[in-house]
C-alpha cells in the first residue's frame, strides 16, 4: 500500500504537545506502513509566521525522533500555483469578490430573524452572501485588491449528483461521516479563498499542497473535521484525488480545555529545557 502522510505546522508560535502528538501519531502510521512522512511549513500568512519559529519546528520534530523524507515544502513559495489555481475556478465563474468585513458580517448576520441565530461554520459566521449578486464574468480579468469567495451553490452544481462524502476509515461503515450537498450550503456556505493580503487561503492552500505531495493519508486533529468536507469539494472542483482522512483526538490541559498556540507553558521547547526525555513527552500525551 501507498501511503504518505505529512505533518503541516503553521511557524507563528512553539509546538506544543497538541503537535507533538499528531507529528508523533502520524509519523508513527507512516513508518508502520514503510510509506512516507513529510513536512510542510504552512507560512502562508506572512503577517504571523517567523523564520524562529520554523527553526525551532525542525528541532523539537528532530528531537521527538522524527525524520521526513523529503525538503519541507514551503506554503510561501507556493504562490504562483494558488494563483493559477484561483484563475481557473475564477475562469469557470466559481468564485466572486468580496469587499465585506467581519463586521459587516456579523452586523448582516445579527438582525432579528425567526428561529435560532446566527449560524457557524468552519470559519466562523456563516457567510450572509451580501457580494453573491455582484457577479463579475470570468471571462474579465480576476481582481487582485480583494477577497474572492466560493459559490457554494455554483460548485455544487457542477460537481452534479453524489450521495455523500466518507473519509474516515477508522470509524466503523454504520459510523462514518457524511457530508450531502445540503450540509455544505446549509453549515459551510460562501467560504473564502483567497484572502486580500495572501494569494490564497488555508483551503485553497492546503488542498493543493496535499495533491502536489502527493499525499494519500491526511493525519490531523478533530477540530479540522468540519474543514474537511471543503476540502473534499475543492478536490473534486480541481479533479484531484480525495485522500484518506484520519482526525484525532485532540489533546486537552486539566480542565478539558484545549491547548493553544499561546499556550508556552506547554511548549515542547519549554519541557526540554526543563529536562524532559522525547519518551517523556510520548507519555504525556498517552502515546505510551
Ligand atoms: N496548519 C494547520 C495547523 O497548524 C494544519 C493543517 C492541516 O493539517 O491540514 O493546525
Amino acid at each position: 500500500m501507498t501511503f504518505v502522510t505529512r505533518f503541516a505546522p503553521s511557524p507563528t508560535g512553539p509546538l506544543h504537545l497538541g503537535h507533538a502528538y499528531s507529528a508523533l501519531v502520524a509519523h508513527d502510521m507512516a513508518r508502520a506502513a514503510g510509506g512516507q512522512f513529510l513536512l510542510r511549513i504552512e507560512d502562508i500568512d506572512h503577517t504571523r509566521s517567523r523564520l524562529h519559529w520554523e527553526e525551532q519546528i525542525y528541532d523539537d520534530l528532530a528531537w521527538l525522533g522524527i525524520s521526513w523524507d523529503k525538503a519541507p515544502l514551503r506554503q510561501s513559495d507556493r504562490g504562483l500555483a494558488y494563483q493559477e489555481a484561483l484563475q481557473a475556478l475564477w475562469g469557470r465563474d466559481l468564485l466572486y469578490p468580496c469587499k465585506c468585513t467581519r463586521r459587516d458580517i456579523a452586523a448582516a448576520t445579527s438582525a432579528p430573524q425567526e428561529g435560532a441565530g446566527p449560524a457557524y461554520g468552519p470559519d466562523g459566521l456563516l457567510y450572509p452572501g451580501t457580494c453573491r449578486a455582484t457577479r463579475v464574468s470570468g471571462a474579465l480579468p480576476m481582481p487582485r485588491d480583494t477577497a474572492l469567495r466560493l459559490n457554494m451553490d455554483m460548485a455544487l452544481g457542477v460537481l452534479g449528483d453524489y450521495e455523500h462524502f466518507g473519509f474516515d476509515e477508522t470509524l466503523p461503515e454504520d459510523h462514518r461521516v457524511r457530508f450531502t450537498p445540503r450540509d455544505l450550503q446549509r453549515g459551510v456556505g460562501d467560504i473564502v479563498l483567497s484572502r486580500r493580503d495572501f494569494s490564497g487561503s488555508y483551503h485553497l492552500s492546503v488542498v493543493l499542497d496535499d495533491a502536489v505531495q502527493s499525499v494519500t493519508h491526511v493525519v490531523r486533529g478533530q477540530d479540522l473535521f468540519e474543514a474537511t468536507q471543503i476540502h473534499v469539494v475543492l478536490q473534486r472542483l480541481f479533479g484531484l484525488k480525495t485522500p484518506t482522512y484520519t482526525h484525532h483526538r485532540l489533546i486537552r490541559d486539566a480542565s478539558g480545555a484545549r491547548l493553544a498556540k499561546r499556550d508556552d507553558a506547554r511548549a515542547i521547547a519549554t519541557y526540554r529545557a526543563e529536562g524532559a526525555s522525547p519518551t517523556d513527552i510520548r507519555r504525556m500525551v498517552g502515546l505510551i
